[in-house]
């Protein structure tokens, strides 16, 4: 059965109970990670480096922790520090980020290095507000720094967040929702202390014992709090609403205009999803709303301007895009990037989706011909 509002309201009288289980069993099973101080070491006051953390979690934010590890030591290797990082050269930095994807995350992830370098102190900022002002962190972002660099009372959810939740206040609203709920309950768990390692043993559990499919509940230390369990269908939940059936990702795409009536066009990366199609300048295509959707994101400074939003469906996602349409006057020249003719973009090898987005930019754009 559903919890109702009453036993809501006694299970966050479990929190600290609750909270301490989750911590003891995080001190013995946590992953090792090598952006991760551990509960051992911070117990003997070593503090989580800021620079670690923000890079790990910007890295983390459409990869996975194994493809992030070499990764993430190549540039700690190269840039010890966050004023390192703003020293270098941007080729440099997109040249070591090659291969992790999403490329705009590179390009913020340097404009932030550049920021915070000039910060008082080299420091980055201290909470939520502060970081949420600074290129590519977003809410989530913003959250798991702030609890796990600087020990601040964030509420951290993503998706393993939100599984672990629905399962163990067994609730049945369909994602996503049952969103305001999950973050009221878990605001009520966030311990005051060790509120860093509360947001990672979340995820650690969501990631090793909450999982999916068949969730290792005989392993779980929040067993005896899981309202799902009880209910007997934990790998039911969470519900997620129709249109929640394919997870949303959104992103920004960008049109340059030349002054001839040309558009800028680039090649997607041989591999993955429209590998080697043609596409105008776009963010990463996220689920998180992490600041990359803007126009703080274009590929290059000019006067652009919102020319509308687009949606696609694939097959294991719908895509929400925003559009920028920027008149270019002089020859604005990327590497790997050409400028195409108004005439023969017909001809390109656009994807549905960027002929959506180009029709939404110069309307009729890709029926013509000339
Ligand atoms: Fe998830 Fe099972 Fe633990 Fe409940 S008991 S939180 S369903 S692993």
């Amino acid at each position: 059965m559903a919890l109702t509002g009453k036993a809501r309201k006694g299970a966050f009288h479990k929190a600290d109970g609750l909270a301490g289980r989750l911590l003891a069993w995080y001190d013995a099973h946590h992953r090792d990670l090598p952006w991760r101080v551990p509960p051992s070491a911070l117990a003997k006051g070593v503090r989580p480096d800021p620079y670690h953390v923000w890079l790990s979690e910007i890295m983390l934010q459409q990869t996975t922790v194994e493809a992030v590890k070499p990764y993430f030591r190549k540039f700690l290797d190269k840039w010890p520090e966050v004023t390192d990082l703003a020293a270098a050269e941007p080729e440099d930095v997109m040249k070591a980020w090659a291969g992790l994807g999403y490329y705009s995350r590179a390009r913020n992830l340097k404009k932030c290095a550049d920021l915070v370098a000039a910060l008082p102190g080299s420091r980055f900022p201290n909470d939520e507000t502060g970081l949420r002002e600074l290129p590519g962190i977003g809410a989530y972002t913003a959250a798991a720094i702030a609890a796990i660099a600087f020990g601040r009372k964030a509420v951290v959810i993503d998706g393993n967040v939100e599984r672990v939740m629905s399962r163990l206040f067994e609730i049945r609203t369909p994602l996503p929702d049952s969103k305001p709920e999950i973050r009221a309950l878990l605001g009520e768990l966030v311990p005051d202390e060790r509120s860093g390692d509360f947001a990672q043993a979340m995820m650690d559990l969501g990631a090793t014992v909450c999982t999916p499919k068949r969730p290792r509940c005989m392993l779980c230390p929040v067993r005896e709090d899981c309202r799902a369990v009880l209910a007997g269908d934990p790998e039911l939940l969470p519900v997620r609403g129709e249109k929640a059936d394919k997870p949303r990702r959104r992103g920004a795409a960008y049109v340059a205009v030349r002054s001839d009536g040309a558009i800028l066009l680039r090649t997607r990366p041989e591999k993955g999803l429209l590998g080697g199609m043609s596409e105008v300048p776009t963010t990463g295509w996220t689920a998180r709303i992490d600041g990359e959707t803007s126009v703080k994101s274009a590929p290059f400074p000019a006067d652009w301007r919102r020319a509308g939003s687009i949606s696609h469906v694939f097959t294991h996602f719908e895509l929400e895009l925003d559009v920028y349409r920027a008149e270019v006057k002089g020859a604005t020249a990327l590497a790997g990037h050409w400028w195409s003719p108004i005439a023969a973009i017909h001809d390109e090898a656009l994807p549905t989706v960027m002929k959506k987005v180009i029709e939404s930019a110069i309307p009729g754009a890709t029926k013509r011909r000339h």
